[in-house]
């Protein structure tokens, strides 16, 4: 079996990351990017975007402190200019 190259690891890293890949390309996959510092940053920034993607549809803000203090910002600035 030829390991895959980055490209394909890449293409294939969201449907890896739903599970949604058979177990063959899984494997492929995984051992790709366990191995490869090339993906590496593609595959963090891609794993924290999921995560945040879940804790989105789960109803629970990233941070919801600070969430907070930028909207109040917001208004602020916005009464000021107003
Ligand atoms: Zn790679």
């Amino acid at each position: 079996m030829t390991p895959i190259g980055c490209q394909e690891a890449l293409q294939r890293l969201y449907e890896y990351l739903d599970g949604e890949l058979t177990p063959d390309t899984t494997e492929e996959v995984r051992r790709h990017i366990d191995l490869c510092a090339g993906c590496y940053p593609e595959v963090r920034s891609a794993t924290e975007f999921r995560d945040a993607l879940h804790r989105a549809a789960l109803g629970q803000p990233l941070c919801p402190d600070a969430l907070r203090r930028k909207v109040a910002e917001m208004l602020r600035e916005e009464g000021l200019s107003a």
